[in-house]
Formats: C-alpha cells, sequence, structure tokens
C-alpha cells in the first residue's frame, strides 16, 4: 500500500485553544478516507494545515514522501493535492465547459483571457471530465442557472482538471438533499476508483460516510480518538460516546434495530 498523504504530530493553537492535537494519520493512494467528529472538533483546521491555507503550531505533512509544511497553498495545489471547496467556488457568468477548460488551462499553466481562441482548447478533455461527473448534457449552460447539486459536481469535475493525487473535500455534501449526498459521494467513489486519487473527506450524515468510506477517522476535541474500517469505528464505545453525546446518532443502526 502506498501512501501518498501523511501527517506526524499535526497541532494547531489558537490562543489557548488546542483546534488540533497531535493528530498522527496516513492516506493510502486510492484510499477514501473520511474524517469525522462533532463541531467545533478540528476538521477543518486539519484541512486547512494540509492545504497550506493555516500553519500548523507543531508537526509536519508529507505528500508522496517530501515534505510540504510550510509551503504555500498554491504550492501544495501544483504538488498534487486538490481541493473542493464548502463554499462553490465557479464563475457564473461563463458556462458548465468554459469553468472546466479554464482549469485544464490554468493546470497547463496558460491563462484564459489572454488566449482570443481559448474556447477551443481543452474542449475534449473538459467534455470528457464532465462527462465523469455526469454534466456533459448541461456543459452549454451558464453556471448562473445551476441547481446546487450540479454545481457540486462541477466543482468536481474542476478539482479533478488539475489531476490531483490527492483529493480534500471538506463538507463537500453541505446543503444537499439526502439523495442528492448519497449521489455524490457515489460519484467519489467511482472517481477513487477510475482514476487511483486519493480522497479525504468531512461528512455530517453517517449513513453517507458508512456507505461510502474505505477507512475513518474520529476526531474529538482536536484528537484523534478513532482510525479504522467501518465496522471497527462503528463499534468503538469511544467513538459511540462522542456521538451519542452530541446527539448524532448512527442512523443506519436506529433503522435496523427498529
Ligand atoms: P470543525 O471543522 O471540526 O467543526 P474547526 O476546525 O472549524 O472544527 O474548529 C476547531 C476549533 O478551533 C473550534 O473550537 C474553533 O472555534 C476553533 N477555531 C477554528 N478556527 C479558528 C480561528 N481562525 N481562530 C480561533 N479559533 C479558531
Ligand atoms: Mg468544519
Amino acid at each position: 500500500m502506498t501512501t501518498v498523504l501523511e501527517t506526524r504530530g499535526l497541532t494547531k493553537s489558537f490562543g489557548g485553544i488546542l483546534a488540533v492535537d497531535n493528530v498522527s494519520f496516513s492516506l493510502a493512494k486510492g484510499e477514501l478516507l473520511a474524517l469525522i467528529g462533532p463541531n467545533g472538533a478540528g476538521k477543518s483546521t486539519c484541512f486547512n494545515m494540509l492545504m497550506g491555507q493555516l500553519q500548523p503550531s507543531k508537526g509536519t505533512v508529507h505528500l508522496n514522501g517530501r515534505t510540504i509544511t510550510g509551503l504555500s497553498p498554491r504550492r501544495i495545489w501544483r504538488l498534487g493535492v486538490g481541493r473542493t471547496f464548502q463554499i462553490t467556488a465557479t464563475y457564473s457568468s461563463m458556462t458548465v465547459i468554459e469553468n472546466v477548460q479554464m482549469a485544464l488551462l490554468s493546470h497547463h499553466r496558460q491563462v484564459f483571457s489572454v488566449l482570443p481562441y481559448a474556447h477551443r482548447m481543452y474542449r475534449a478533455e473538459a467534455l470528457a471530465l464532465l462527462q465523469m461527473v455526469g454534466m456533459a448534457d448541461q456543459a452549454e449552460r451558464h453556471c448562473a442557472v445551476l441547481a446546487y447539486g450540479d454545481l457540486k459536481r462541477l466543482e468536481l469535475a474542476i478539482a479533478l482538471a488539475h489531476a490531483p493525487d490527492v483529493l480534500l473535500m471538506d463538507e463537500p455534501t453541505a446543503g444537499m438533499a439526502p439523495r442528492e449526498r448519497v449521489g455524490l459521494m457515489q460519484l467519489t467513489a467511482d472517481i477513487v476508483r477510475e482514476r487511483g486519487v486519493s480522497v479525504l473527506f468531512t461528512e455530517h450524515d453517517m449513513d453517507v460516510v458508512f456507505a461510502h468510506s474505505h477507512r475513518i477517522m474520529v476526531l474529538n476535541r482536536g484528537q484523534l480518538i478513532a482510525d479504522g474500517s467501518v465496522a471497527e469505528v462503528r463499534a468503538d464505545p469511544r467513538v459511540q460516546e462522542v456521538y451519542l453525546g452530541g446527539g448524532t446518532v448512527f442512523k443506519s443502526d436506529e433503522v435496523q434495530d427498529a
């Protein structure tokens, strides 16, 4: 199993608050890894350190064996850590396919606006990516008129345009209806399998987490309290305590037990 991304003793404090406390984990090639935990557990802080948005107080981050701690977000992104945002980052005045073409141009280090023939560049490649996320039939629509779930799928295509080794998805399904959530994670799982990309994601809906993750890590008050298979994490009494205490119950169990 090849390790793609790894953290060692990752720590971040904000004044007196230890938001992330000595977190060490690794993400393998082709793995779909969930990071769960109650609100304020430190998940987003962790993500921000992985993508270079925040500098760790202590600890290191490694990508394909190379230390990337302290590098700029742009540099880390160039080295192969892609991301989708909690807030969708598309250009609403452009069409769906133009957004993907622009991402491909950027990936190939060209600038959209200075090229009069830009609208012809990487069209086939952009269409293939749209096909992959089920958006090819909406290629010529303006982003402004897209449904929220479709914007999220477009966002995934844009992230994939940069051919990342690792994709970081912090609450990718936020604001989506339950059925759409399942759909987006199913799509992500397919992409992981087809492209061998590694994904680290956070998600509130436990049904989605249990259905699609290869592995689950649980963060509570900045500390990693569990890291294992779906079955191991579900059976972990500390995890149940955190979730029962926080009011989030493992819904699948309830349904099965009812
Ligand atoms: P999660 O994403 O798991 O909900 P966060 O990483 O957003 O958790 O937050 C973890 C803790 O760090 C919380 O107590 C939060 O209030 C605190 N925190 C996050 N970002 C900052 C910041 N920029 N300044 C001060 N405190 C922060
Ligand atoms: Mg968060």
